[in-house]
């Protein structure tokens, strides 16, 4: 057996995966055409009206919204829908936690609803039981990329009368059933943040097909102004969460090449999910056939074999790394984080306590992440993943 990096033996790999951001001559001429209009601001909006258009397409949505970020996007959505304070929002514990600190930011309350240990995705069974009069809105978050089960969770909000608010923002450029992520609930959210599949260092985009909802996010991104109104017309209570002309141009920038990296990274994704499927104690993440497009945000596989019982998940992290495959060990539990639990606990003035063992598991033992990057390396950079998962797995004592 081969000798693991981590007792000295030699890493399968040294060779560094691509870089993120990736950039070229279209941001620098775009940005440089802002630059020189003089049109800076989310007020002069020539750019921002170029991202909108195409955003809202990319989607299939009628309406695209800019905002300052993705988190800032989840809470007007969520306004936009009729959420009020106190109302209470369901949402996976298996995501950032701008998921929760999006719904607490105006006093609505998270309630945590356990994700299916196959995909990591909200698990539509376990909803209903979690439904209460208080209750407005399902937040499907389609982590990693992958679309969350719109169809069970458009039934199950159709006939309670809630609303569907999709936190997108891993998933740009996803698809449902042939359909952009983001059309297919009441509105949908996105993030252009450093790390993100596109993006303008900051940044969010809100998406729907609702008019009303549309015109409401964009009055309270705008300081209340209506869009045909005057400049001292504030007809709501909204803020400036307004996106500069400058990440509208680096955004027009990099959808340039977001087909493309979408393909790239859906190849070497599905290669990649093919040689670990073949590694005994590995298993990769289920897809439902209706994930049309996966945006592939992150790459997760789970460790099936009793990994507590053995080295345990830090330890395997470690020795792959050392055989140079940059894996990660991804979130912990939202629904036990001290400072969200104790915010419910002074909205709610009672006890939050919430049921998710597949996401405790998830986290503790199982689940690991490759960033986007990764996927953007070559073919037989996949070969290599594979590799060290095999060295690794078969030493594992
Ligand atoms: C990144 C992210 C957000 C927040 O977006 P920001 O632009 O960083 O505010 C929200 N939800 C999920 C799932 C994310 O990955």
């Amino acid at each position: 057996m081969e000798k693991l990096a981590v007792l000295g033996g030699t890493p399968v790999r040294t060779k560094p995966f691509p870089s993120w951001p990736i950039y070229g001559e279209a941001e620098e001429r775009l940005l440089l055409e802002v630059l020189h209009s003089g049109k800076w601001g989310g007020t002069g909006r020539v750019k921002l009206e170029a991202l909108e258009t195409e955003f809202a397409k990319l989607q299939d949505a009628q309406y695209a919204i800019t905002t300052a970020n993705g988190t800032i996007a989840i809470t007007l959505a969520l306004k936009a829908a009729g959420v009020q304070p106190g109302d209470e929002i369901i949402l996976p514990p298996y995501t950032f936690i701008a998921s929760a600190t999006s719904v607490l930011l105006f006093g609505a309350i998270p309630v945590f609803v356990d994700v299916e240990a196959d995909t990591l995705l909200l698990n539509p069974e376990r909803i209903e039981a979690a439904i209460t009069p208080r209750t407005k809105a399902i937040m499907a978050v389609h982590i990693a990329g992958c679309p969350a089960d719109m169809d069970r969770i458009n039934t199950i909000a159709t006939k309670h009368g809630l609303a569907v608010i999709e936190d997108s923002a891993q998933a740009v450029g996803a698809k449902w059933n042939g359909v952009g992520v983001g059309a297919l609930g009441t509105a949908g959210t996105f993030s252009f943040q450093s790390s993100k599949n596109i993006n303008s260092g900051e940044g969010g985009m809100i998406v729907t097909n609702d008019r009303d909802v549309a015109d409401m996010a964009w009055s309270i991104t705008n300081v209340g102004r209506v869009r045909a109104g005057a400049w001292y017309q504030h007809e709501h209570i909204g803020w400036n969460f307004r996106m500069t002309e400058f990440q509208a141009a680096v955004l027009l920038g990099q959808m340039t090449r977001l087909q493309e990296q979408i393909q790239h990274r859906e190849r070497n994704g599905l290669l990649l999910e093919n040689l670990l499927g073949q590694i005994d104690g590995i298993a990769t993440m289920r897809r439902d056939p209706r994930v049309t497009v996966h945006a592939r945000h992150l790459f997760m596989f789970r460790v099936t074999t009793d990994v507590a019982s053995s080295v345990g998940k830090e330890e395997i992290i470690r020795r792959l790394q050392a055989e140079g495959i940059p894996v990660a060990a991804g979130y912990v539990p939202l629904h036990r984080n001290a400072a969200v639990l104790s915010e419910i606990r002074k909205l709610t003035g009672a006890e939050p306590s919430y049921e998710c063992p597949v996401c405790e598991q998830a986290c503790a033992n199982e689940v690991l992440w490759l960033h986007q990057n990764v996927l953007l390396a070559e073919e037989d950079d996949m070969r290599d993943i594979a590799m060290a998962v095999n060295k690794v797995m078969a030493n594992l004592s």
